[in-house]
């Protein structure tokens, strides 16, 4: 019985650490607010680093033509092709998806880019498009690895992240090394556009809904991008686009506050990550963590007490529990909770564990994934504080709520967290609900994209056009 009040505690303790009263989360929505404009008044002014992304005028649907697009930036690679009518219509990409072969990813940029192109130029003839057309094709490149734009089509790699580390590309202009592998293979493109994939899906939902301001991804990682006024990056001063305006990416997994509710399970993840002290808003929001909190959360539960009976081995694997997974538990309705028993075995190698743990598990799930998709949601109203679009008049503030019309907002949002975690999607939407009230969140909408990082890319190389 005293060990079960040990468990009762460690839960307590988990629920009171990872509180996000409406008050809790206003304080972040305010701190997102003030980093956006530190990370745009000066470089390197915030842990966000608000890159100019050069994007200056967002697919209206008026569009014309055939164009193409490339993605990269996971083990796959997608080569896509939209045909726009000038008309908004559903759009129905071709999409051709392939492995990236491993040893390209650590060997020679030429070989990556050689490799690209040959794909790309089957796929052009595939669909009965000349190759050598006289024509230039316009091409987006949605390349998603963090990189310093210089200009809307052109900019220099930082570093690689996830499985590429490719030496000689690092501090070398992305666009141009594919230029030149397209002209090596004879193919008569001009990449239009080098892009983010936030900036794509943001380019995909504007397409759709013109109020579109911002893009929020809700994945492995997560990120976001907005629409924001030219004057306002104060770090380019005389900065001047047509539109006045221009697409930032946030990178906002680097967020960080005070105020964001923090446990012991955070801090330990964080320690033992590749990238300690970085990322810190995406390692509490995004999939590829949550699961992992969970498992923690397991593991001292089962070293203070013995009702998941004697302590599992595969408790003490990073990753072990992979947020998929913590789905499907907490999701589990079922009279006897069935599916966590599964899981618990199946995953963690935790036999037999009886009914009054296994709801114990449900409940940690719903903590974890309930903060996360809370504090994405105070995300979300830190960007529409920031652009006047939160009800409030903007940071500055002073008038009276009953002054503001409040505008029809939309923000795209994509990702498997958000479509595919009914539980964290849904604790989103309450939390906007919480922290804007009633009279302004029937104002604001959000809009599920999909392929919004191929098809988006494809849609800004069409409004950057040469041909415009
Ligand atoms: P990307 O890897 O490009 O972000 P997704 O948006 O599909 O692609 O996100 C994949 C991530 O979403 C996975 O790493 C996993 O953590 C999470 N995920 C996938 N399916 C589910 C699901 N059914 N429930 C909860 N999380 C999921």
């Amino acid at each position: 019985r005293k060990k079960w009040k040990r468990v009762v505690g460690v839960l307590k303790e988990l629920e009171e650490s990872c509180e996000t009263t409406v008050g809790r989360l206003r304080q972040v929505v305010d701190a997102m607010a003030v980093e956006m404009h530190a990370g745009l008044a000066s470089e390197g002014g915030s842990k966000l680093k608000m890159l100019l992304t050069f994007v200056d005028n967002l697919p209206s649907g008026s569009e014309k033509g055939i164009f193409y697009a490339l993605d990269l930036g996971g083990t796959n690679f997608r080569v896509l092709r939209v045909e726009l009518g000038g008309q908004r219509s559903d759009l129905d990409p071709d999409v051709e998806q392939q492995p990236i072969p491993e040893q390209l990813m650590t060997g020679r940029s030429e070989d990556l880019f050689d490799f690209i192109a040959s794909s790309l130029h089957r796929f052009v003839e595939k669909g009965n498009d000349s190759v050598q057309s006289s024509i230039t094709k316009e091409l987006g490149f949605t390349f998603s690895f963090p990189v310093k734009q210089t200009s809307v089509s052109s900019g220099v790699l930082i570093k690689w992240t996830k499985a590429f580390a490719i030496k000689d590309m690092v501090g070398k202009e992305v666009a141009g090394a594919l230029q030149q592998a397209l002209a090596r293979k004879g193919l008569n493109m001009r990449v239009a556009v080098l892009v983010n994939d936030t900036v794509g899906t943001l380019a995909l939902g504007h397409y759709h809904d013109a109020d579109t301001v911002a893009a929020v991804i809700i994945g492995t990682g997560t990120n976001a991008c907005y629409w924001e006024r030219t004057d306002a990056i104060i770090k380019c001063q005389g900065l001047l686009t047509t539109s006045g305006r221009m697409v930032v990416n946030m990178e906002w997994g680097n967020f960080w506050s005070s105020h964001l509710p923090r446990t012991s399970y955070d801090i330990d993840l964080d320690a033992e990550s590749p990238n300690p002290n970085d990322q810190g808003f995406e390692k509490m929001i995004s999939g590829m963590y949550l699961g992992d909190i969970v498992r923690r959360v397991i593991l001292r539960m089962s070293e203070e007490s013995d009702i998941f009976g004697p302590l599992s081995s595969r408790l003490y694997v990073s990753f072990a529990l992979r947020t998929p997974a913590m789905a499907a538990m907490h999701k589990d309705d079922s009279p006897e909770l069935t599916e966590v028993a599964r899981i618990l075995q199946d995953v963690l190698d935790i036999p037999d564990v009886p009914l009054k743990a296994r709801k114990l598990v449900v409940k940690i799930c719903d903590v974890v994934t309930r903060r996360a998709a809370r504090l994405a949601a105070a995300g979300i109203v830190g960007i529409l504080k920031k652009i006047g679009r939160d009800g409030s008049g903007g940071i500055t503030g002073g008038r009276s709520k009953s002054d503001i019309k409040m505008r029809r907002t939309a923000v795209a949002v994509e990702g498997s967290l958000y479509t595919q975690y009914t539980m964290f999607r849904e604790y989103l939407h309450e939390a906007l609900h919480e922290i804007l009230g009633e009279d302004i969140v029937r104002h604001v909408v959000i809009n599920v994209t999909e392929d919004g990082s191929g098809t988006g890319a494809a849609l800004l190389a069409a409004s950057h056009s040469s041909s415009g």
